[in-house]
Parts: structure tokens; sequence; C-alpha cells
């Protein structure tokens, strides 16, 4: 039931200063992070994370602007690994769009912007944080974003005291 799930805090949460607040949620229900590094991308690896899938999804537009918005700051990686951990971790996330994500989520909390106003500027809904969305999606993103030795094997305080 030990998941590990990829989870970016996005250029947004990086330039507005949250990324202490956001890698806090996840510490606090006693996920552990197994790996974490900050990374720029680049074009070719912003289309290998956000691949094809994303247009037959969203559309050509969408995968667009999701790419200039990957690609326009540092994003701060993180593997994070726990019970059934890809669910849990996109409860704590909340909606997709900001302004439909419930208070009490980072999206919620942190962020209101809407689907509209991304339509109407014309790029991707800025949402703080990209996580897994399944086991498929989190074996794939968390191997192409990090090598086997970036991810560490260790007890965190929480196994010991509730497992
Ligand atoms: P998804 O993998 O479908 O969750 O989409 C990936 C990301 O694309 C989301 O986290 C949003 O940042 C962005 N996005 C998805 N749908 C839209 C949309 N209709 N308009 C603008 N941005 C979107």
């Amino acid at each position: 039931m030990n998941e590990k799930s990829l989870v970016l805090i996005k250029p947004d949460g990086v330039k507005r200063g949250l990324a202490g607040e956001i890698i806090s949620r996840f510490e606090k229900v006693g996920l552990k992070i197994v790996g974490m590094k900050m990374v720029w991308v680049d074009e070719n690896f912003a289309k290998e994370h956000y691949t094809e899938d994303i247009t037959k999804r969203r559309g050509e537009k969408v995968r667009t602007n999701l790419l200039k918005f990957i690609k326009s700051g540092p994003v701060i990686a993180m593997c994070v690994e726990g019970i059934e951990a890809i669910e849990v971790i996109r409860k704590i996330v909340g909606e997709t769009e900001p302004k439909s994500a419930l208070p009490g989520t980072i999206r919620g909390d942190y962020s209101h912007i809407s689907y509209g106003m991304a339509d109407k500027l014309n790029k991707a809904i800025e949402n703080l944080i990209h996580a897994s969305a399944n086991k498929e999606d989190a074996e794939h993103e968390v191997s192409l974003w990090f090598a086997i030795e970036e991810l560490h094997n260790y007890k965190i305080a929480h196994e010991e005291h509730v497992f």
C-alpha cells in the first residue's frame, strides 16, 4: 500500500514564497519526502512531463500554455511517499481549478483563479502544484524527475509511532 508520488511546486508557488507552507502540509500528515530538488526545466523536459496525453484530455492550446508556464521559472520537485499517497496527496492539493478547490486544500487556501480567467488571458491555470494522478503516472513521473540515487530510504518519526 506504500506509494511514491511526484509533487511539483510550480513556478507560481516558488515565486510567491509558498514552498515552505506547501511542504509542511505534506510533512504534517506524516507523508515522507524521499527526494527533493529545485529544477528549471527546458522545452524538451517539459514535453516529457506534459506528454501528448494532455492534448488528448485538455486540447493543444492548454498543452502549449502549460509548457510555457512550467518553463517560466524554477520548480521544486519532490518525491513523496506514504500509504496510498497518490490519493492522499491529491486530497491535500485540491481541485485543479483554484476557484473550485475547497478551503483547507493547498489550492483552496492559497489561490482562487478560474478556468474562465485562464481562457480569457490565454494562459495555463496557475494552481501551485502538480501531483501524480494515478499509479501509472506516478511511476513514469518519479523516474523522469529522479535518478535512483536521488531517492532516500530512511524512517520518519511518524512510522515509529503510528505503524
Ligand atoms: P491535468 O493534468 O489535466 O490536471 O492538467 C495539467 C495542468 O494543466 C493543470 O494543473 C493546470 O495547470 C492546467 N490546465 C488544465 N486544464 C486547463 C484549462 N482548461 N485551462 C488552463 N489550464 C489548464
